[in-house]
């Protein structure tokens, strides 16, 4: 292994093609931001524009902004812009309520699809949330439906022809080891379930190419890579081969063919607006779209070379300086997504000391340290100064302070 110096990330730096996308986000100088797999830098673009809808579409406009500016047709004006960072064609992805709302319309209308078939797959460690909506869509349906959750290697060997769905999340939230989305999708086809990707953690961070793969479905999160802002509106990506017998159980009025005959009977439109619950939520489809804009602006390849090496070079200084810490993530960067996870029984108060020292990553319990690689705005140079950063604050032993070792509510 060669010996890193600091000379050899700056020449990284100089040397690199996204490396002008930094100046497009608001980063406060000397801060080090590693956190942006969970919550997203602000774009400069974002307030300004913002600020105008405020001013003038809503406090001008009012009412009538919702035809003369389109607020109706975000949902879908948006979903076609995340369709293209997916690997979508048109009308098959819709930007609209959480992640966890999605997931549940999503596998209530796969249940519905796959009559017969009790079993939904998922992995053990799963997002909790992914697991918590299956569990309830099970109770829902008193149990004609079981969740099966099992250890990653025995997911794929488990799906069998009473399966319904199989939902999995592309790039893990904790370990970062990423799936392999074509074989297991054709897996899973091949016993004639359907499956659902959660993209949460890979979207905007790497190429996806859900219609080539021939994916059924998928949801995901725009307040992450995306950089949409706090709890931005989700996506939802429902194939066009499904579209017909798709069937959503949340039959809002906005999800009905004609919303504004105000009909007494439900009657679900056509395509991918049936996936609509209530009102889009305007202020927060705006910051999403100049965050979209931005994201589309870039060549999603060179975000994943980028972020590839980020990885490889982080984990190579850790296992140089830093040998107190496992490596928690796959150290092949073709099974990793864009972050890596370093585990230490003290992790929680040696992520605080780091956070004390202005370099931002987060801690997932029992013991991981998570450091997102987000290769917008994020400089070579800073993963050789948080190595040593975080190299003196175990030689130190600074992490072992009474304000570092206190709990806070959200880590
Ligand atoms: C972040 C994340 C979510 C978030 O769901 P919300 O409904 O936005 O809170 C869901 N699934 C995964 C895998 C995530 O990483």
């Amino acid at each position: 292994m060669t010996k890193l110096n600091r000379q050899y990330f700056e020449a990284l730096d100089n040397n690199d093609e996204l490396a002008p996308m930094r100046e497009k986000f608001c980063l406060e100088k000397g801060l080090i931001y590693l956190d942006g797999n969970s919550l997203g830098v602000l774009p400069k673009a974002t307030a300004s524009h913002i600020s105008q809808v405020i001013t003038q579409q809503w406090g001008e406009g009012l009412i009538r902004s919702w035809n003369t500016h389109q607020w109706m047709e975000k949902p879908t004006k948006l979903g076609d812009k995340v369709a293209q960072l997916i690997g979508s064609k048109k009308a098959q992805v819709l930007v609209c309520d959480t992640t966890s709302v999605n997931i549940f319309k999503l596998a209530a209308a796969a249940v519905k699809m796959r009559p017969g078939r009790s079993k939904l797959i998922t992995e053990i460690g799963n997002f909790a949330t992914d697991l918590y909506l299956l569990q309830g869509l099970a109770k829902l349906l008193g149990n004609q439906v079981e969740v099966i959750a099992l250890p990653r290697e025995q997911v794929l060997s488990a799906i069998d022809e009473d399966t319904a769905l199989v939902l999995l999340t592309h790039v893990h939230f904790k370990t970062g080891a990423m799936w392999d989305m074509a074989s297991v999708t054709q897996m899973t086809q091949k016993k004639g379930a359907l499956v659902m990707w959660d993209l949460s953690h890979s979207v905007g961070a790497m190429p996806i190419n859900l219609d080539e793969i021939n994916v059924d479905l998928a949801v995901g999160c725009t307040y992450k890579y995306l950089n949409g802002g706090p709890g931005s509106p989700a996506f939802l990506y429902v194939a066009a081969q499904h579209q017909d017998l798709f069937e959503q159980p949340l039959t809002g009025w906005l999800g009905h063919a004609k919303p504004f005959d105000f009909e007494d009977d439900y009657q679900g439109a056509a395509g991918i607006q049936q996936a609509m619950c209530g009102t889009p939520p305007v202020l927060a489809n705006a910051a999403l779209e100049v965050a979209l804009n931005l994201m589309l602006s870039v060549d999603m390849h060179l975000v994943r070379v980028k972020s590839q090496l980020m990885g490889n070079l982080f984990i190579q200084l850790i296992q140089q300086r830093c040998p107190q810490f496992e490596v928690e993530s796959p150290t092949d960067d073709e099974q990793r997504g864009s972050h890596v996870s370093l585990a230490h029984t003290q992790g929680y108060a040696i992520m605080q000391a780091l956070i004390a020292r202005n370099i931002i990553g987060d801690f997932r319990a029992p013991k991981t340290l998570r450091f997102g690689f987000t290769p917008l705005y994020l400089r070579y140079v800073d993963l050789w100064d948080t190595v040593e950063a975080l190299e003196d604050i175990m030689l130190q032993e600074s992490w072992n302070q009474p304000e570092f070792l206190h709990r806070q509510a959200v880590t």
